[in-house]
Formats: C-alpha cells, structure tokens, sequence
C-alpha cells in the first residue's frame, strides 16, 4: 500500500487507507505496508489506524535509515518495519553523501535499535540490483547479525529481467539459506509480474505486490497478476481469496482515482469481453475455447461485446439478456445494421444494439424516464449545482444536488432523483470529442450497472452536461425496463 500510494497524483485519506488496509486482510495478505511513518501527520495518523484496527495481517511502516523514522513506526504501533538503506554506490554516493563503511554502520545501528525496541525488521537494501554483489551480502550479513528477521532487496528502478532475477536470487538463497528473502519488483520494463514469479522460484518467500500494479513510475508487480498466474500456472495453493480480486482492485481504483486500462489482464474491463463472432460461437459451446482464466475464480462474468466483429450468436446472447427474442430474419437484419454502425467507426454501445433490435422488431420503445427539466449554476465563486425534474413511468421526481462541476453536479442529481425508485450505479464515464474546437459535438459513454447487469450507453450533444445526461438516462432506461414481456413478430 506504501508503494503503491508513492503513485504520481495518488494521495488517500486515513479512513481511505483503512477501508483499503480492511479489505486487502479480508483477501488474505499477510503483511501490509499501511505507509510511511515519519512521512507526515496524516500519515501517522493513517498506519496507526490501521495498526489499531486488529486485523490479521502483519502491519508494516516503511523506515529509512534515519532514527526519526524508527521512532515515528514505534509511535504509530506498528508490527514491523521495512527498513531501507542503500546498499549501490550511485545512491550511497549520490543520495545519502556517505562512503560504503559508513553504511554498513548504519545499517547496524538502525537494525539493532528498532530490534531494541520490539519491532519485526524486514531489511530492505535498496537499488539492490544495481549494487556490487559482495559488497551487497556483506550488508545483509550486517543486516542479519544486528538482528533482521527477513531480508528485501529490492529492485528499485525495474531493471532485472527474469533470468537474472533467478539468478540474482538463486545466488542470495544460497549464501543465507536460512533467511526469509522477499522480492520487490519494479515495472519499468514491464516485467514486474514475470521477475516476481522468477524469484519465487529461486526460492523466496515473499514477494511485495500492489493492487492494479500501482507505484512509482510504471508501478510493481500487480497483486492479481501474481496470484492468479501462481495459482493456475503453477499450480500453487495460495491462501489469498481470489474471487474478491476484482472488487479489491474497483475499491483501489475509485479510491485512488487512477482507471484500470482496458486491456489489463485479470481486472481490466475487456479481460473477460468477447467481441469476435468466431470467439464468441466458440464459447457460448464451450468457454475454455477462448478463455484461459475462468472468469468467476477473479469475482467476474463473461461479457459479450457488440461491434463490427461480433456474429449472430454474439448478439443474440446480449439481446437474449435484454430480454428480446428476435426471429431468425430480424437477427439477420439487426445484425447488418450493428456492422454497418461499427464500419463508420462507431462504438456500439448496449443502448444502441437495443434502439436498432427494437426498430428491427417493430415494438414500441419504452422509455420510463423522461428528462422534462433540467438547470445547472456553475462559475467562479458558487459551487457547482443542479437540480432536474424527472418523469418516471408518469410520476415526477425533483432533486437537487452539488458536484465539483457542473457535469458531477447534474449526474449527481439525476442519480439521487432515481435512486428512490432503483439502485443505479455509475461504473465508468468517458467523453470524446469528435472534433477539435470548443464548438464540438461531444459523445459520453457511460457504464452503469444494477446488480449483476452492467450496460453502456451513450449520449451526444455539443453541451457535455446535456450529452452527459442523456447517455446516464438512455443508461438508465435500458436498465429499468423490462423487456421478457415483449414477444418477436416475425420480420
Ligand atoms: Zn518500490
């Protein structure tokens, strides 16, 4: 959590960090580095409220070799501490302004005081990987004989690759063969994931991993990316609950702001997604076919996606779940038309597939909610407020609300007005504007969900609150209604 925080632009509140701290004991971590002690007040207060808060796993601070630092993880109530000191000579050189025989002191005094004083010391010699190799165990040794429990040399600036990381770690395993050893793989080269499971197999323990590989730069090795490739590629029993892996990572996502890329593996939004109608033909039979990870195992569910590529069994699928049945000439022609939308560099959203399934039908569209009003204020010195008045199946609905502008503002209140009648949520929100200037047509996509069901719609306007408010209501109005009552004539 420590690292992951040290994200550029990621910065959580206390209570933040605890309901994260809660939920990554709740999947089975066994350490979690809740912060930096010594870093500020906030954060002080944040890793003790972690610490106070019992749960199973270990509690960590990070520490630098400084006694200050010590002395604010004991003040914090932690279990332990992952005390880094530099053991390459461009940091020793370059960032701490000492020579090698001043370090290993240090280390020593460090090591020992914070044993003096109960803590669990993870030793931590950073830019391990760039460092002189014996000049580096000669620091673990130090590390060890002043008492360290465990030992992390970490690769700070993401440079090994999987071979070397087995060698690097294969060749530390055999010097300190009875030490705990733990990796700390950064992502630069965007081999985090890999180096990390080349290290668990030279034999170490423990390896530091983050939610949706957040960290500094490119990040670290990916928590779900790890678990999921050791439990179904190595055939490891790990104790971690793999089925809240995508919550976890939606939690970390909203909470620190940062989005999962699209094409993320195990907790990316088209991980699971099928677009292709030769793969989707394939695993409606059988879904082996096309997937290697069977999506409930990460707490997911197959998606299937509307678009040029998609064939009749692709579309048939998502219609079905919108509980239309259209005969064989109607799906035909349904069909052509999604293709045609996709050929002009459409995306086709699940609001659109239903407008044209309905027209192909020939039923009515039924859209219970209706915007009859809208107002936003917004400015310089006045918070942003909305307020709207809403038809919904013929009662009207008024609500007011504010945002941190006036789009948050107005989905705000369109989303209080319904949530009386249905518990909506708004999972994403995307906005393209189709041309350059100020004077554009802007296209909001949004992805929203009720229960299991999660569709997208969209909405186009050159005023982004009213393109906004449109894809959020056709969003809606897809999801309210239900359609099982309506039967295909046939075309
Ligand atoms: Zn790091």
């Amino acid at each position: 959590m420590r690292d992951g925080e040290q994200t550029p632009g990621v910065s959580l509140t206390p209570e933040e960090k605890l309901l994260i701290a809660k939920r990554l004991d709740e999947i089975g971590v066994d350490v979690i580095e809740a912060g930096f002690a010594a870093a500020s007040e906030g954060e002080m207060e944040a890793v003790k409220l972690i610490a106070k808060e019992g749960l199973k796993a270990e509690i960590c601070s990070f520490a630098r070799g400084v006694k200050g630092d010590i002395d604010a993880a004991l003040k914090s109530e932690v279990d332990s501490i992952f005390l880094v000191i530099p053991s390459s000579d461009i940091h020793i050189k370059h960032k701490l302004k000492k020579n090698r025989d001043e370090v290993l002191k240090l280390t020593e005094e460090c090591v020992e005081y914070a044993k003096d004083h109960g803590l669990i010391v993870e030793f931590g010699p950073e830019d391990a990987t760039r460092s002189d190799l014996g000049f580096l165990k000669e620091m673990i040794k130090v590390s060890l004989s002043s008492g360290a429990d465990r030992v992390t040399p970490p690769d700070t600036v993401g440079v090994l690759t999987p071979e070397r990381t087995y060698e690097f770690f294969s060749d530390l395993k055999k010097t300190f063969p009875n030490t705990v050893l733990g990796a700390h793989c950064h992502n630069d080269f965007g081999l985090a994931v890999a180096n990390t499971l080349a290290a668990l197999r030279a034999g170490v323990e423990e390896a530091h991993v983050t939610i949706n590989g957040l960290g500094e730069r490119a990040g670290n090795a990916a928590l779900e990316e790890v678990v999921v490739a050791l439990k179904l590629q190595y055939n490891v029993n790990i104790s971690i609950k793999t089925d809240l892996l995508y919550v976890t990572s939606l939690l970390v996502s909203r909470l620190t702001g940062v989005p999962i890329q699209p094409n993320k593996a195990i907790v990316g939004e088209n991980a699971f997604a099928h677009e292709s109608g030769i793969h989707t033909h394939a695993i409606l039979s059988e879904p082996s076919t096309y997937e290697a990870i069977p999506p409930e195992i990460v707490g997911r569910t197959r998606r299937f996606v509307v678009g040029k590529h998609a064939g009749a069994h692709g579309v048939m699928a998502v219609l079905e779940e919108m509980g239309l049945n259209p005969s064989e000439n109607q799906l035909r022609e349904i069909l052509l038309r999604v293709k045609a939308l996709g050929d002009k560099g459409k995306r086709v959203t699940d609001a659109d597939l239903r407008a044209i399934a309905e027209s192909v039908i020939g039923i009515p569209q039924i859209r219970p909610i209706k915007l009859e009003e809208l107002t936003v204020v917004t400015g310089d010195h006045v918070t942003p407020t909305a307020s709207v008045r809403l038809n919904v199946n013929g009662k009207i609905l008024i609500e007011a609300a504010t945002g941190v502008g006036p789009v948050d503002a107005a989905m705000n209140a369109i989303r209080k007005a319904v949530a009386t009648i249905e518990p909506i949520r708004l999972e994403e929100y995307h906005v393209n504007a189709i041309t350059g200037g100020t004077n554009a047509v802007v296209e909001v996509i949004v992805r929203l969900s009720r229960g299991d069901r999660v569709i997208t719609a969209m909405g186009a306007h050159e005023d982004i609150v009213m393109a906004s408010v449109e894809a959020m209501i056709s969003g809606m109005n897809l999801l309210m209604s239900n359609n099982n009552r309506f039967k295909s004539k046939d075309f």
